[in-house]
């Protein structure tokens, strides 16, 4: 009988039970034992849905209660010295303690997982770093589910993607060299687990659709070699792409079988299906576990019956591609999206039906169960006819993409009479709780438009006050009718649905509720016109346009599966290239296109980026080419790390980019100036995020090191990020300071 499995169920909980849970243990209003019994409902709840839904393979210790790679970092012994001698009263305390930090020590770095918007903790490899298993939590999940009636495949992360991801510390071997470290941990664990009852265990190896050195391709087979010997049968999980470069190699393991995301990397079924070895299990990740679009089960039946042929039902299982926590938990949540786009829709539960549904029409044909392929036949079909899908006309009109040299916008910017080292912010000035409770309260109807816009008016123009009063040279108008970069624009584009509970975990108890586009996008009103205009109009300097670029804006949405990422990406920059002609025709003189998402958007194999980087920039000009040659365009950038894809950024050809060089050093600047950019750059002279006030002295050296490696009339001075984050306390005496630096600098050099 073809198997239904599944790889990990959304750990945050319908109502967000994770979230409050774990922000009132940490404000101390719930105690650590509340907290547990949170985490175990919320556990016993995912395994009786999955249970309830007819999934076969139901997998444990993929609850977390902040990331799952502190989990392995704890559950292998792998704590930095640093937080060992955290010990305290609860069990938590260490590891909230490495997640978050303490009043004594920053917390451990975290970045994306792979191409997801999932932040992890980055392992740390240091020289004195032993290993041991310690966190028990795998074996108790496992053992919880059992008393519970379901017997599990435990999830653990494996050794390989472990240490790919680790960042190796100063004086550490290389991270390949831990491997034989903790190969001995790994196997206690999966020897534990055996003697517990455990027939399979899941090991997760994303990394190996990575393009991998040699060292690290024959790391791969070392290491499963080691595992399968102690272990329950292994079903190696392999997702976000394609692995079959590895898999002859992963074929000839005792391993029990192999996962392969076949939503990402359709194409290695047909390449792997010949050379099955016979009795390894085959897992389909036919059902997408990244996005919330309703599964074309026809076409996923075709390949699932393909595999039953040649292998045999009891050989394969059908899942979702990856872990189902890249998407919200349930589409009956959302009760107000328009019913002929609900149908378009699947949330996690809704992808473990049609789990259910292919698996179970693999063995028994489509027509046991033909309501469920009649309803996804139907989705699919209208979907491809709704005229609010494709509205045809003039989303995929053609733009000149090209922008004057930059020596003639120069020219034609002279008049903006800006001084040296001009200085500006990001754009966002702090979101008080009187900004944040005027907005909730004119949602709720409470406040008037009239009322809220009033407010609105009163907020900008303190800031524009004060902006003045300290001596900025190109203001803002603050931002404080937005409540997200890429909320406030997609709720203005056609071609976007706004949820109202489809949250998904971001990183420990922050969600996020990506819009989804589900259509051709286009601009039907001016977006931000409004709002910089009435700031233009308070005062004689120049007022920044502020808008959110179009690669930021896909990469932070659900996207539409029906159509290239490119285009999509395309309409989106046409929106934005309206919004900066009615800008500019408004008197707007500066327009600023951030782009913070440009780089995380890279595919994970090198091989793939030029490809990529060319339809990003390509969006990028496109939306900025609207600008006349008087027209002054920004964009920024959150991050330091250019060396890779400084070409695609020099071509990109604003005006002024802003990057993060607070922390980053002057290193940076020698990139740009090795590869001849000759545009201005907006130096983050200092971490906004950082409790410290940037002192006078060490900002003006910051721009005098940048003038000496850049021409002094290249750079601008700015923070690193927008201040929507900060207190008003700590942004108007960290300004008044940068400022003063840029003045003093200024003044130094006319004489
Ligand atoms: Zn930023």
């Amino acid at each position: 009988m073809t198997i239904s499995a599944n790889l990990g169920f959304p750990r945050i909980g319908r109502a967000r039970e994770l979230k409050r849970a774990l922000e009132a243990y940490w404000a101390g209003t719930i105690s650590a034992n509340e907290l547990e019994e949170v985490g175990r409902n919320i556990r016993l709840v995912n395994w009786d849905l999955q249970k309830g839904r007819g999934i076969d393979v139901i997998p444990s210790n993929d609850f977390s209660f902040y990331d799952q790679m502190l989990d392995t970092i704890e559950m292998l012994g792998a704590v930095p010295t640093r937080y060992q001698g955290v010990v305290g009263v609860s069990p938590f305390d260490r590891y909230f303690a490495m997640a978050r930090g303490t009043e004594s020590l920053s917390a451990m770095e975290m970045t994306k997982w792979f191409d997801t918007n999932y932040h992890f903790i980055v392992p740390e490899l240091s020289p004195d770093l032993t290993f041991e298993w310690d966190g028990k939590r795998v074996l108790e999940s496992f053992q919880e589910a059992r008393s519970h009636g379901i017997t599990t495949r435990p999830v653990i992360v494996g050794p390989i993607t472990f240490l790919r991801l680790a960042k190796v510390k100063q004086g550490a071997k290389s991270a390949l060299a831990y491997l034989d470290d903790i190969l001995p941990v790994y196997v206690n664990i999966l020897a534990a687990l055996r003697d517990a009852g455990a027939e399979w265990v899941q090991i997760d190896e994303p990394a190996l659709c990575l393009e991998l050195e040699q060292e690290w391709l024959e790391a791969i087979g070392r290491a499963y070699r080691v595992l399968s010997a102690a272990a329950p049968r292994i079903m190696l999980a392999t997702y976000f792409g394609k692995a079959d470069d590895k898999l002859a190699n992963l074929l000839s393991l005792p391993i029990g079988g192999v996962h392969l995301d076949l939503v990402r990397a359709p194409e290695q079924l047909e390449n792997i299906l010949d050379a099955w070895p016979k009795g390894k299990t085959l897992s389909l990740g036919l059902v997408d576990g990244r996005n919330i679009w309703r599964n074309d089960l026809s076409q996923s039946l075709t390949a699932a019956e393909k595999v039953v042929e040649r292998i045999g039902p009891q050989n394969t299982q059908v899942a979702p591609s990856c872990s189902l926590l890249h998407v919200p938990v349930d589409l009956a949540e959302e009760t107000d999206i328009d019913p002929e786009i609900a149908s378009w829709l699947a949330f996690a539960t809704q992808k473990l039906d049609e789990v259910v549904v292919l698996a179970g029409a693999a063995d028994e044909g489509r027509d046991a169960y033909a309501p469920a392929f009649h309803d996804s036949d139907d989705a699919k079909a209208s979907r491809r006819a709704s005229p609010r899908v494709n509205k045809g006309g003039d989303a995929d009109r053609n733009v000149n993409t090209a922008r004057s040299l930059r020596s003639q916008r120069i020219e034609a910017q002279r008049d903006l009479s800006l001084p040296q080292f001009p200085t500006t912010t990001i754009g966002s000035f702090p979101q008080t709780e009187a900004v944040r409770q005027a907005r909730a309260t004119f949602k709720k109807g409470v406040l008037s438009a009239a009322q809220y816009d009033e407010f609105l008016k009163e907020e900008t123009k303190k800031a524009i006050s004060f902006q003045e009063e300290v001596g900025l040279d190109v203001l803002v108008h603050g931002e404080f009718e937005r409540n997200d970069m890429v909320e406030y624009f997609g709720e203005r584009l056609a071609g976007f649905l706004f949820t109202k509970k489809a949250w998904v975990q971001s990183y420990g108890s922050r969600c996020v509720k990506p819009p989804i586009i589900f259509g051709d996008v286009s601009r039907p009103a001016p977006m931000t016109v409004k709002w910089t205009t009435y700031a233009q109009s308070l005062t004689q300097r120049p007022v920044k346009g502020m808008l959110t670029g179009p690669v930021t804006i896909l990469q932070w949405s659900f996207v539409r599966d029906d159509q290239p990422r490119a285009l999509t990406c395309q309409q989106i920059a046409l929106a934005v290239y309206d919004e900066v002609v009615d800008l500019q025709a408004a008197g707007i003189r500066i327009i600023q296109i951030d782009e913070p998402a440009l780089r995380e958007g890279l595919p994970l194999r090198a091989s793939d980026w030029q490809e990529y980087l060319e339809w990003a920039v390509k969006c990028f000009k496109l939306a900025s080419s609207a600008a006349g040659d008087s027209t002054q365009i920004h964009t920024h950038m959150c991050y330091a790390e250019f060396e890779d894809i400084l070409p695609a950024i020099a071509e990109l050809d604003a005006d002024v980019i802003s990057i993060e060089a607070s922390r980053s050093g002057m290193d940076l600047l020698d990139v740009f100036k090795r590869s001849g950019y000759a545009n201005d750059i907006g130096l983050g002279v200092y971490d906004i995020h950082a409790p410290r006030r940037p002192e006078v002295a060490e900002l003006k050296g910051k721009i005098e090191s940048a003038a000496g490696v850049l021409k002094p009339e290249q750079i601008w001075v700015n923070p690193d990020c927008g201040l929507k984050t900060r207190r008003w306390e700590e942004v108007k005496p960290a300004l008044a300071n940068m400022v003063g630096a840029a003045k003093i600098l200024r003044n130094e050099s006319i004489r």
